[in-house]
């Protein structure tokens, strides 16, 4: 445990401090014994501190709050007068706030008894003023003795019953794994998993004991009980399927939860259902955090991106949790971050799905391509595919399908015994009819979901094959520089898919008001999610440049270089009767975008003939709408 102790000079908190570390067992620590030299000499002219000299001094004291959690607690006596300062210290998650205040008179009259102490009397003034009142923790009048004030701390509810921080809802595959990766580090977790009569029982209470090597894991069958035994504000985290049932869940909960209590939904929820959530939960005094969470059963475990929307204020009391689950980026931090208000948690991650189906779809009509138009093996794609990813192109798709393609099982490659019907579980069709809603234009992420849909019609697809005799082709080109040609072909469309799925979140974010940063989602994505990739660590930077990745520098050379192949390579594929759904309608796309003069003046000749929409002219800058009497 972490008791931070604040109040302006003179409050008693070093006094009080030793006092309760003696009691605790734990180490004392005085902040003031962190600053800098600078920092003291300052001070001990009489000159106060501003933001400047205090932001390092607090930066180190976060990181050793960390150490001390991390070796077992401690006790810091640290002024931390405004709120700013206080969320900075904010990094591990069980920190008690003990807030010492007192009368102007009493804290001069002890500041004047100081002698050896290098803050001059007159600082309590600027002090007083800088201090901003915190709405949690114990607030104490040092006015009390402190064998009184200790005794109150020592009967707070943190103190006397310390209970289980986070609990998760559903021992799924997600619930689990998130559950031991929050016990594997250090969070006492309480799991629980609702009843099917005489058909699923003690699903919960079995896993905590089944998992015995992770003793802050403690099962429960009984919602209320499981409830009771978290610590308040309670972190509870939704780790079941969307929709119904996630409404169903939250009514059962909210008559045993306390105002202030936090609902964390991390599965996959339809954005709008959490933005009505959010509302009503909010209304009921209850906070809610619509997360999404990305790395399927592999990154829950080991360490998963999150993208937290929502409540900004319960954010920063489950952020310690998160951070400590989540993967981390190429310079240690943590993959989460909040990311707006209402469902934007949860638009985001419904995007980041969107781009992970056309991802899988480019991947998969490139291996196609290199199997029966270069006529490669899979062992010799494999190969290429990782020597891909050493040319930039490196990302987790293309290195578990590098492994995909080698799989045996017996003689056989498995790829070859698996049915080609691709499945999908909305987050593919929302963005698509997300897109639509906002006119964006999303050609060629809605293709992949068309091609998901394409393809689950097998029996059809036979009957149609039979019917037109179709097959594939081989191509007669040069196999190495078709392969090169490919490779460009599958860069470029790569980039247009992030560039029309963050167009998507550039619009929605526009007109909701989310202010969604899009350098600082691209990071949370660089690892620990099914995006991540090497063009996803770029973005970072790029989003910096502009918002959008084609009118970036970088990205506009590529694009330049590299769109003759794709349209080389789309053109011969569709001759060579391969389906090239997200390669095509990239290529279609980008073409649109940059294209001045389109044949969208004809569709405005026809609108306006047979239906008087009027259009605007070319001559006629002001915009003003025409209509013409079109028939002779
Ligand atoms: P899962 O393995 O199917 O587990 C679902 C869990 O929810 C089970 O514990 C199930 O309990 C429980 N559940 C089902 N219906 C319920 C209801 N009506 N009320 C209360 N509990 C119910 O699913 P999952 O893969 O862990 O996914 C959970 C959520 O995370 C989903 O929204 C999913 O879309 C999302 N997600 C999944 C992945 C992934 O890779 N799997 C990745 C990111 C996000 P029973 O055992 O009693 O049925």
């Amino acid at each position: 445990m972490i008791i931070i102790i604040t109040g302006v000079s003179g409050s008693g908190k070093t006094t009080l401090g030793t006092h309760l570390a003696k009691k605790l067992w734990l180490p004392f620590f005085d902040a003031d014994d962190f600053h800098p030299t600078s920092n003291i000499e300052k001070m001990s002219n009489g000159i106060p501190l501003n933001d400047h000299d205090r932001i390092p001094w607090l930066e180190h004291l976060a990181d050793k709050i960390q150490e001390w959690e991390a070796s077992g607690g401690g006790i810091l006596a640290c002024s931390a007068l405004k709120e700013q300062y206080r969320q900075m210290l904010q990094v591990v998650p069980q920190i008690l706030w003990v807030h010492l205040k007192g009368s102007k008179e009493l804290l001069n009259e002890r500041m004047m008894t100081r002698e050896d102490h290098y803050m001059k009397p007159g600082l309590l003034e600027s002090q007083l003023e800088t201090w901003e009142e915190p709405e949690y923790g114990l607030h104490l009048d040092v006015i009390k003795k402190p064998e009184d004030l200790l005794e109150i701390i020592m009967q707070s509810e943190k103190i006397t019953s310390p209970g289980l921080h986070v609990g998760v809802i559903g021992m799924g595959v997600m619930g689990k794994s998130l559950a031991m990766n929050l016990a594997e580090n250090g969070v006492p977790t309480a799991v629980f998993n609702r009843h099917v009569p005489e058909k699923e029982e003690k699903i919960a209470s079995t896993f905590a004991s089944e998992n015995s090597l992770f003793p802050l894991l403690k099962g429960f069958d009984d919602l209320e009980t499981f409830v009771k035994a978290l610590d308040k504000p309670r972190k509870i985290l939704l780790m079941i399927p969307a929709g119904v049932a996630i409404d169903q869940q939250i009514q059962q909960l909210e008559p045993l939860l306390d105002q202030g209590d936090i609902i964390i939904d991390g599965g996959n929820s339809f954005f709008e259902d959490s933005s009505r959530r959010f509302q009503d939960i909010n209304q009921k005094g209850f906070h809610f955090i619509p997360m999404g969470v990305s790395g399927g059963e592999e990154g829950a475990r080991k360490g998963p991106s999150m993208m937290p929307g929502g409540s900004k204020e319960a954010y920063d009391l489950i952020a310690p949790y998160l951070k400590k689950i989540a993967a981390k980026d190429a310079n240690g931090k943590p993959c989460v971050g909040f990311i707006g208000p209402s469902g934007s948690g949860h638009f985001i991650k419904m995007v980041h799905n969107s781009i992970e189906y056309a991802e899988m779809q480019v991947m998969a009509e490139t291996v196609h391509l290199m199997k029966y138009g270069l006529k490669l093996s899979y062992p010799e794609i494999s190969k290429i595919l990782k020597s891909w990813s050493g040319e930039g192109l490196k990302s987790y798709l293309l290195e578990i399908t590098a492994d995909i393609l080698v799989t045996k099982e017996g003689k056989n490659f498995l790829l070859d015994m698996i049915l080609d019907k691709a499945g999908q579980k909305g987050t593919g069709a929302w963005s698509l009819t997300t897109a639509l809603k906002y006119y964006v234009p999303y050609s060629p992420l809605a293709e992949a979901v068309t091609a998901r849909l394409l393809s689950s019609q097998k029996e059809d697809r036979e009957e149609l094959a039979a019917l037109y005799g179709h097959r594939f082709g081989a191509f007669a080109e040069d196999k190495v520089i078709l392969l090169e040609k490919v490779r460009n072909a599958y860069a470029l469309t790569r980039i247009l898919n992030h560039e029309v799925g963050f167009n998507l979140m550039e619009q929605v974010s526009k007109n909701e008001n989310w202010n969604l940063e899009f350098s600082e989602i691209a990071r949370i994505w660089t690892n620990g999610c099914i995006i991540r990739s090497t063009l996803m660590e770029n973005m970072v930077t790029l989003f910096k440049e502009n918002s959008s990745l084609l009118k970036t520098k970088q990205i506009k050379a590529k694009a330049k270089e590299l769109r003759h192949d794709l349209a080389y390579i789309v053109g011969l594929g569709l001759q060579h009767g391969f389906a090239l759904p997200v390669m095509s309608a990239a290529v279609n796309y980008f073409y649109g975008r940059i294209t001045t003069d389109s044949s969208a003046n004809l569709i405005q000749a026809q609108r306006d003939f047979f239906g008087a929409h009027t259009y605007q002219r070319k001559d006629d800058p002001s915009g003003k709408f025409y209509h013409s009497e079109w028939k002779s």
